[in-house]
């Protein structure tokens, strides 16, 4: 027994010195996993110059929950799109020509139907990858992405209008296999350790009423909140009871089931629609949660700053309002705030987040990056702090669009407040990037602690919407994650002080 016992004790021994880091100094205990890998970490973002080639790998490693504010369009890369215009047999125009309707970097969805001369003006995808003749391609992925945007090499668009651009030259077709897509975003997601995606897929459908639709149209843009009611209330009465409708969100739903990734989807409706085609949308689109299948909130997309969204603003989020009064169980997550000063005039920034929290009934703020020019900010915060109302940081694509970038992004006033918020990256197959390169510009820009960016990527998770039961899963798996995550960084930590000469 004693001998058992003894060989026990030297087996465990043996283990701890096999699997340990290089031994301490005498007299100072070995550090844990997580100590030696958040040692590591401070050890990168220190200093004026962070370690960044080093911390990209750290954070490709580190398990970061969930992706939480995600367009599924914008997130295919350019490539991945040319192997679908290829498989479908589509072409995509060479040159402008007016007369036969030919646009440059556009794709002809019916090659078969062209004339011999427009047909000679569109490449084959094989016409558009020869490598003997890289230009046209190499233009093709600037139009398309912001790739080489900064070079200047091609005619300048601002910003702001080159990257919405984008979206025009791939919506014809980006919706034509959401499963082909999915399954890419699902890989690429497991690789660089995320576990959980809620992307905005499409559109709800808008079902249109003509008469009924009028009388939101023709709302004024200081229409008082009774008066907005009177008009959403009849087309929301028609809308319940259209058989069209109905199966148009059948539809819908049926579309955006996809396989067993721990995916979910948002519903959103387009800001620069006519006002009763918001509702229509907004309608279905609350219907579609209501179903309770993968669709789990509802969203407002497209820039803010445009004429129409910036005019229908309020009336809005009276929509959300409306429906959320009758819905109360169905979660937002709203673009508010996506803009700067300089885009609007000042009072343009003083009231958007506010209304999407306190009109609408925001459980998510995309964005926020305006909150510093928000009227009673301050009051704002402690209310978003509060409610637990947490902000999707998207900052490459803040820096990109709204040029809000290193310190003057408000990521640090939201941190310093005490509200939530999660890493995101928006669209990542238009600004070329990833979720972890997010976490490379967080980190080093803002040098949270590591328990502080633990903090943040579990929020990934917390402020989901997930149902209760599946987040404590996820959570769990989270944890776990971190447990491995933090034993390989100490190795690396241990390679890393062992070989620095
Ligand atoms: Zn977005």
């Amino acid at each position: 027994m004693k001998k058992s016992i003894a060989s026990v004790l030297l087996y465990a021994v043996m283990a701890a010195l096999a699997f340990s880091a290089p031994a301490p100094a005498r007299g100072t205990p070995a550090k844990t996993d997580y100590q030696a890998t958040r040692q590591y970490y401070d050890s990168l973002i220190a200093g004026p110059s962070p370690n960044l080639a080093a911390l990209t790998l750290l954070m490709t490693m580190m398990p970061k929950g969930g992706d939480l504010h995600h367009h599924y369009a914008g997130a295919i890369y350019v490539e991945t799109f040319l192997d679908w215009i290829k498989q479908k047999a589509y072409c995509i125009y060479r040159a402008d020509n007016s007369e036969l309707k030919a646009i440059r970097f556009r794709v002809e969805t019916k090659p078969g139907g062209l004339s011999p001369a427009a047909r000679a003006l569109c490449l084959d995808v094989d016409q558009v990858r020869d490598p003997s003749d890289e230009v046209f391609y190499r233009e093709l992925l600037s139009r398309w992405s912001d790739k080489d945007y900064k070079n200047h090499f091609h005619q300048q668009v601002a910003p702001d209008q080159h990257f919405f651009d984008t979206f025009g030259y791939f919506g014809s077709f980006s919706d034509d296999d959401y499963n082909q897509g999915l399954r890419q975003l699902k890989v690429r997601a497991v690789a660089e350790n995320v576990q959980y995606i809620e992307t905005m897929l499409r559109s709800a459908p808008a079902p249109d009423n003509p008469a009924l639709s009028r009388a939101v149209n023709d709302l004024p843009a200081d229409a008082s909140p009774a008066r907005i009611e009177a008009a959403l209330a009849p087309l929301y009465e028609f809308l319940t009871r259209d058989e069209a409708t109905a199966k148009g969100v059948a539809d819908y739903l049926g579309s955006v089931d996809a396989g067993d990734f721990r995916m979910r989807f948002q519903a959103y409706v387009v800001r620069s629609e006519q006002p009763a085609k918001v509702f229509a949308g907004l309608y279905s689109a609350f219907a579609a949660v209501n179903a309770r299948r993968r669709v789990v909130a509802v969203n407002i997309v497209g820039p803010e700053d445009g004429i129409v969204s910036m005019r229908d603003y309020s009336l809005h989020m009276r929509m959300f309002a409306f429906l959320k009064h009758k819905h109360p169980d169905v979660r937002l997550s709203l673009h508010a705030g996506e803009l700067t000063l300089g885009m609007v005039p000042p009072e343009g920034l003083q009231s958007h987040i506010r209304e999407a929290v306190e009109v609408a009934g925001a459980d998510r703020i995309g964005h926020g990056a305006d909150i510093v020019y928000e009227r009673d900010a301050v009051g704002l915060l402690r209310t978003m702090r509060e409610r637990g109302v947490a902000v999707e940081i998207n900052l490459t694509s803040n820096a990109f669009i709204l040029g809000v970038k290193n310190e003057a992004h408000p990521v640090q006033v939201y941190r310093q407040q005490g509200v939530p918020f999660v890493i995101s990256t928006d669209d990542p197959g238009v600004s070329r990037n990833n979720l972890s390169a997010e976490y490379v510009l967080y980190t080093s820009r803002y040098k949270p602690s590591y328990d502080g960016l633990k903090e943040t990527v579990f929020n990934s998770i917390r402020y989901s919407f997930l149902s209760e039961a599946e987040k404590a899963a996820e959570l769990k798996v989270l944890t776990q994650r971190f447990t491995a995550f933090e034993a390989r960084g100490r190795e690396l930590a241990a390679g890393a002080s062992t070989r620095q000469k």
